[in-house]
């Protein structure tokens, strides 16, 4: 195999590691290609394909075993060019294999080759570690002593046991190498047997051929001393699982994401990883590890227990609508997936029946997650195994409430590269970014929700690293380079100042980019666009001001609804919304109306249950289905001086009609209150059907804003909250740009400007789609004002349309992507 090869030793599996089945060496593959390394017959070729056994002259048998636990992934992706009783030459393929696939469906990729066949056989490696070739040496074998055929001739008992395999992969490499070890305290000579075939016990490899499976009848024969304990010594072992039983409530806690195919450095000190979030690092190696958590597996009582399970589940429930009441952009989204996968009938009820069985309330929660999780996991789509991350980490919350412990707090010494197995959401957005200043994880994939986390705080970080990440020193100097997708441990003086003078160049602009965020955005060739920032209280309007926001283009006004037992009043409606207008100390603010309801209830605002909540009364329909709301909003909003700085807008519109509902509320208002003065009246373009109706909206709206998130869930008829769905959520998807050039099209038609409030407008990749689309606005996160800036004032409008076109012709949402990342380097 072309490939890193490696010491026995260091293959993550004790069977191989220490020798059980027999000596050799391991090769990390680089390709999926395996070729035979001496000529010989092929003697046993798994039905699954991942592993062979090769019989050379004199006496040399020979297993190469492709990755760790690939049994498990039952002959997907591997494709064996030969067949039990072929002669083969040195070099001929042996085995073809997806090498992506199998990476990302097992543990390890790691292929030990052993010499199995021990009878005065040794062998000897031809060299350490390091990259090698097809066709290159990497070890000998020689007879040392002329092997005699020991013929004991066992003579005395006889004791048979018939057992049924538990085991969810059967017997397989690892568990025929434990048989092997528990009989060496006897001398009886033991076969097992299936069908008409038979094995020596104490032969793995014998033990492989007989291709023994999950729910197989297998007969144990034992012959000569204590045959009978031998033989009930190795049923009981079978029968015990052997750590492999296939219970679903029993399956081994989900090692977090599958890694996808990390790429291969073949320079020393250089380690390569897959970008989860972009940036540059310099700083110093720490390891994070997580303590596992240890519940009482027994439970004291139904009741009790319950309790203790719905008070665990409340608190996290409380800390995420908490976290959730303030966050943004993606965090929102992760945080409301997680709010909804805490709400999943079949955990609840999964949990609840565990208790009702007899476990605590700490083990009944995970074992109603780690089935779940471990669905996600074996479902073949990289993108949902991701997902597997998420039912870990609530897994851990909840336990974790429900015993009452608490992770110590992730504090770290300032210049921190984080390195770990694999983190979970929680604890990256526990992460201080002014600590960490990137992480590397050994786990992982690009699109789970650590990345996208990773990515919104600015954290540089790779991911799917594999063990070499685990070999670097605490304490070591590290460049993180996640645009290259490469960590360097140890650098010289050259590379390490090569390296600082990247982040200083990359520090010094966007310190240009804050310095020169006080004036107005403009394009370089001239054309203005307003960048607005979103807000959801004074602080952010204040941190938007010192940005450089010229304005906020969307109040979320829910953080004045939600969590209380009666509507705020219109005096403290207007209060709130004057000290945020002050605080813009004159720019405009765009207050949405209460965008509430379905998955976001108020107690004083009753809603019947909804099979489909994101479909229901949400958004505008709440505050037309209570009237009251809806004028005292509207009241308080008017109240706010001077006049017309706040501006109205109406999310979730699905028609002219209702726009025309709350006009006509909106003019009375203003007759009755004696204003004269305009006080503008948007839209937000969240439905496919505002988008396809624009000029008729714009006919009556005065602006229009595309709430980018709600119009890709609608558009792409995926739940924003569902994590089985959410790797599919892009508002780059084609689909969603052709709807925002429907929509600023027939705004044009009308006169009116077309924003975006929604997350593409913080998304550098999007922002020049956007303005070649005609966008005129664009209100983004607080954080990303100055850099949006800096962004508009490298392009020109006539660019932007040409980038914008291409866009519109691309066949996917990665097409896309691949578009904008070549348009902005
Ligand atoms: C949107 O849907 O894009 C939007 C800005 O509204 P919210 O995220 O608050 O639903
Ligand atoms: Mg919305």
């Amino acid at each position: 195999m072309a490939g890193w090869l490696m010491p026995l030793e260091e293959v993550p599996d004790p069977v191989f590691a220490q020798r059980m089945l027999g000596d050799g060496v391991a090769i990390d593959p680089t390709e999926g290609c395996l070729y035979a390394p001496c000529d010989g017959e092929v003697t046993v070729l798994q039905p699954t394909g991942h592993a062979i056994t090769l019989r050379a002259g004199d006496g040399v048998e020979l297993l190469m075993h492709i990755g760790i636990d690939t049994v498990q992934l039952a002959g997907a992706g591997f494709d064996p060019q030969v067949k039990v009783g072929d002669q083969v030459r040195a070099g001929d393929v042996l085995i073809r294999f997806d090498l992506d696939a199998v990476v990302c469906g097992a543990p390890s990729i790691v292929t030990p080759v052993l010499l199995i066949s021990q009878d005065g056989l040794n062998l000897t490696a031809k060299r350490g570690s390091g990259l090698v070739a097809p066709g290159e040496p990497i070890f000998t074998i020689q007879r040392s002593v002329v092997a005699t055929e020991a013929a004991t001739d066992i003579v005395g008992e006889i004791a048979t046991r018939t057992v049924i395999v538990p085991l969810a992969h059967g017997i397989h490499a690892r568990p025929a190498a434990k048989l092997r070890e528990v009989l060496v305290p006897f001398a009886a000579k033991v076969t097992i047997s299936k069908g008409d075939q038979r094995a020596d016990a104490r032969s793995p490899v014998r033990l492989m051929t007989l291709g023994i499976k999950l729910g197989d009848t297998i007969r144990i024969t034992a012959e000569g001393g204590r045959a009978d304990e031998a033989a009930a010594t190795l049923a009981a072992l079978i029968e015990s699982g052997m750590g492999e039983k296939a219970d679903p409530a029993a399956v081994p806690a989900p090692a977090a994401a599958i890694p996808v195919a990390a790429p291969v450095s073949d320079e020393p000190g250089l380690l390569a990883g897959v970008p989860a979030a972009p940036g540059l690092a310099i700083g110093t190696a720490r390891f994070f590890r997580l303590p596992e958590l240890t519940i009482d597996p027994i439970g004291k009582g139904t009741s009790l227990e319950r309790a203790r399970l719905e008070d665990g589940l409340a608190r996290v429930v409380r800390a995420i609508e908490a976290d959730l009441s303030h966050a943004a952009g993606p965090m929102r989204s992760i945080l409301a997936a997680h709010r909804a996968m805490l709400d999943d009938p079949e955990l609840l009820e999964a949990a609840r029946q565990a208790i009702v069985d007899g476990a605590s309330a700490g083990q009944a929660w995970r074992k109603a997650l780690r089935p779940q999780a471990e669905l996600f996991r074996q479902s073949g789509d990289a993108h949902l195994a991701e997902r597997a991350d998420d039912m870990v980490d609530l897994e851990r919350r909840v336990v974790s409430a429900i015993e009452g412990v608490q992770d110590a707090p992730l504090v770290f010494p300032d210049g921190t590269i984080l390195l770990a197995d694999d983190l979970l959401p929680s604890q990256v957005t526990a992460l201080d970014p002014a600590q960490v200043r990137g992480f590397c994880t050994v786990r992982g994939g690009p699109t789970s929700h650590v990345a996208i986390l990773a990515a919104s705080l600015g954290i540089p970080a790779l991911v799917a690293m594999g063990s070499p990440l685990r070999a670097i020193e605490e304490g070591e100097t590290l460049i993180l380079d996640a645009g290259a997708g490469t960590l360097r441990v140890a650098p010289g003086e050259a590379q390490r100042a090569e390296a600082q003078a990247r982040v200083d160049a990359r520090a010094a602009a966007l310190a240009a980019a804050r310095a020169a965020a006080g004036a107005e955005a403009k394009l370089a060739d001239g054309t203005r666009i307003e960048v607005f920032a979103n807000l959801g209280s004074v602080g952010d309007a204040e941190r938007a001001v010192a940005a450089g926001a010229e304005g906020s283009g969307l109040l979320r006004t829910e953080f004045l609804f939600l969590d209380r037992e009666t509507p705020p009043s219109v005096a403290e409606q207007t209060a709130e919304y004057q000290a945020i207008a002050d605080a813009l100390q004159g720019r405009p603010l765009i207050i949405r109306l209460l965008d509430i309801g379905g998955d976001k209830p108020a107690p004083y605002l009753p809603i019947a249950a909804e099979e489909n909540p994101a479909l229901g009364l949400r958004g505008i329909r709440v505050g037309l289905a209570h009237p009251q709301v809806l004028e005292d909003q509207l009241r308080a909003i008017l109240g706010v001086r001077p006049i017309g700085v706040a501006k109205i807008m109406l999310p979730m519109i699905a028609s002219v009609g209702e726009l025309r509902a709350v006009r006509a509320v909106l003019d009375r208002l203003r007759g009755e209150l004696g204003i004269e003065e305009k006080v503008e009246l948007g839209i937000m373009v969240e439905t496919p059907a505002a988008a396809a109706t624009a000029d008729l909206l714009a006919a009556e709206a005065d602006f229009l804003s595309i709430g980018t998130n709600d119009l890709t869930q609608y558009t792409l008829a995926m739940d924003r909250g569902n994590p089985a769905v959410a790797s599919g959520i892009d508002g780059l998807h084609p689909a969603v740009l052709r709807l925002i050039a429907d929509t600023c099209r027939g705004a044009a038609a009308k006169g009116r400007w077309v924003g975006v409030c929604g997350g593409l407008a913080s998304d550098p990749l999007a922002v020049p789609i956007l303005i070649g689309l005609g966008v005129t606005e664009l209100s983004a996160t607080v954080s990303v004002v100055p850099e949006v800036k800096a962004l508009l004032s490298t392009l020109t409008l006539e660019r932007a349309r040409a980038h914008a076109t291409a866009a519109l012709a691309c066949a996917t949402a990665a097409d896309v992507r691949r578009l904008a990342r070549e348009f902005t380097a």
